[in-house]
């Protein structure tokens, strides 16, 4: 059995950049599964514009029926901030000895120093990086030197250790982001094509980005 993907995010809206992401990585790292696992209140950015079930439900409608694609809803059930760190803790106790990967793209990787006890998430899981346009590895300081020691190109290396690896992974650049489909929607223009139909139907019935809408809320 593969290792499990855990890809985090705000989610704020999901869209194909996600969801291209992680079915590349999914198939071409051999995981087992790719949990999304949208965050409550993220610790490092203000709050979220749609609110948890709205995301939560955006997730489902995205990945639904899709194998390998499964929603977890434990950041959202927490109350309080979403550390990756207590996170990945609770699952490790679930899975035991299995492989764990905490997938994230490059631009989230390099804010990694700022997170919660973040040099205890390499004891805990693998990270496995995605490439994303305009942002680049680094090759010194924190990060460059714990690439240096902990990076790998090997695929096995994932799934023959529970933890401690850092995989730097090429996907398919789509320069999309949530945060342009939000200013996007607000202009009265349309997100086809950036995103499933069924994450627009929700942002339409729910009116979540739409100009004036005030409902800023976690
Ligand atoms: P925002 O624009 O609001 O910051 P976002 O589009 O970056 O949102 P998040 O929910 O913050 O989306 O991202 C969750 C994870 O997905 C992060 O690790 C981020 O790096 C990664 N990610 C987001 N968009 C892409 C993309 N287009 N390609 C690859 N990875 C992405």
């Amino acid at each position: 059995m593969g290792p499990i993907g855990v890809f985090g995010g705000t989610f704020d809206p999901v869209h194909y950049g996600h969801l291209r992401t992680a079915f590349e990585m999914l198939q071409a790292l051999r995981f087992h599964e790719v949990r999304f696992m949208p965050c409550g209140d993220p610790p490092h950015r203000g709050k979220t514009y749609a609110n948890a079930a709205l995301r939560l439900e955006m997730v489902e409608q995205a990945i639904a029926g899709q194998p390998g694609f499964v929603a977890d809803d434990r950041e959202l059930q927490r109350a309080g901030p979403s550390y990756s760190v207590d996170t990945l803790t609770a699952l490790r106790e679930e899975i035991q000895q299995r492989p764990l990967a905490l997938m994230i793209g490059m631009d989230a990787f390099l804010g990694l120093p700022n997170w919660h006890r973040w040099r205890e998430i390499l004891k805990l899981a693998h990270i496995v990086i995605a490439h994303r346009p305009g942002w680049r590895a680094p090759d010194m300081g924190l990060l460059g030197e714990m690439l240096a020691e902990h990076g790998t190109h090997r695929i096995d290396d994932l799934h023959e250790a529970e933890a401690g690896h850092i995989y730097i992974h090429d996907v398919t650049q789509l320069e999309i982001s949530s945060t342009e489909i939000r200013e996007l929607i607000a202009g009265g223009r349309d997100p086809i094509f950036l995103m499933p139909d069924a994450v627009r139907n929700v942002i339409r019935e729910s009116g979540c980005y739409a100009a004036g809408s005030e409902d800023r809320a976690v």
